[in-house]
């Protein structure tokens, strides 16, 4: 962080740092863009990253600082301020707030109310995903939403199941997510007869898993999310992360590669040919912002100069031409 910026945030940290300050993108809907809000649990952090859960994220370290209402209130007159020219085009808002957005401690109803507020007053914004962990998936949660939303917008709910297999997921990410548990998020959703949607987090190359066994991990995940799609009734999205080596991960994985672009291609490739063989509508979208996180800044950005376009040309059209 530079110094000027330490300063803005010891004075306003309602305005965002650059890092988390995302650009709009494309996906498949049209315009997406991510507005990141301060968490308001203690130190402004995850609760699961207090607990040391999840050794990938150091996105729940927060902002060092714990949000207040009135801050968020603050931060999203800044996103309508910053983002006037563009906002009013978006089809797709992104809700995070460096933890779950559904979770009262973390986000207050206050908070989620504006936001919403403001998403349903766009009249070209079609859907809202939000960040949570499954356990705040619940009536009440859902409810709320979609209370506040127009009709004729989808709510969506982004889950970072990250991987199928409990061994990688609990034991070697230490996120404990159990899946009877991610079932029961599903079955809530499901019963919003496909006016809420889920967007499931898949994270490419997790810490044991490299090449062959990787490309095929991702593809397992995209099959348990359609899975439970079709059995919940609930239309399912992907959020596909390539892993890089976060703080917390280096110390634990200090030998676990970043993912290999290649493979992460070919893993594309056969998530869409699965989704097709289902005729299945579900879209995936590529995420490559690390809100900084990366500690490979300079592989990163090579990386990027060389395939950004073509994820970006592919999350808009969901067309693997863009990945050969
Ligand atoms: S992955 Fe999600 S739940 Fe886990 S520490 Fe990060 S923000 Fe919190």
């Amino acid at each position: 962080m530079h110094i000027s910026e330490e300063k803005t945030m010891a004075h306003k940290p309602a305005i965002p740092k650059t890092s988390i300050l995302f650009e709009p993108v494309r996906d498949a809907y049209g315009k997406r863009l991510a507005l990141v809000f301060g968490n308001e649990f203690k130190n402004g952090k995850c609760p699961f990253y207090i607990k040391n859960q999840c050794y990938h994220c150091d996105i729940g370290a927060g902002e060092g600082v714990k949000f207040t209402p009135e801050m968020n209130k603050e931060r999203l007159n800044f996103f309508r301020r910053h983002y006037r020219g563009v906002l009013g085009s978006m089809a797709h808002l992104v809700i995070y707030n460096s933890g779950s957005t559904l979770n009262k401690a973390e986000m207050s109803r206050q908070t989620l109310g504006d936001i919403i507020e403001h998403a349903s007053s766009l009249k070209k914004c079609k859907i809202v995903s939000f960040d949570s962990r499954e356990m705040y998936v619940t009536e009440d949660s859902l409810d709320y939403i979609i209370g506040k939303l127009r009709k004729n917008q989808q709510a969506r709910v982004i889950l970072g199941i990250e991987s199928q297999n409990d061994r990688i997921r609990i034991k070697k990410l230490n996120k404990t997510m159990k899946r009877e548990n991610i079932a029961k998020a599903f079955e809530a959703v499901g019963r919003y007869k496909g006016k809420i949607g889920m967007d499931i987090n898949i994270l490419f190359q997790p810490p044991e898993l490299v090449g062959e066994d990787a490309i095929k991990e991702s593809v397992e995940t995209l099959k348990y999310g359609l899975n439970l799609g079709k059995r919940h009734k609930v239309p399912v999205d992907f959020n596909f992360h390539p892993y890089y080596p976060s703080k917390r991960s280096k110390k634990i994985y200090p030998n676990h590669p970043r993912a290999d672009f290649q493979d992460s291609k070919k893993a594309l490739l056969r998530m869409k040919a699965e989704i097709e063989g289902r005729r299945s509508d579900a879209k995936i979208f590529i995420g490559w912002q690390d809100e900084r996180h990366d500690q490979q800044q300079r592989i990163r950005i090579k990386e990027l100069e060389k395939e950004m376009e073509n994820f970006d040309n592919f999350n808009a059209a969901q067309d693997v031409k863009f990945l050969n």
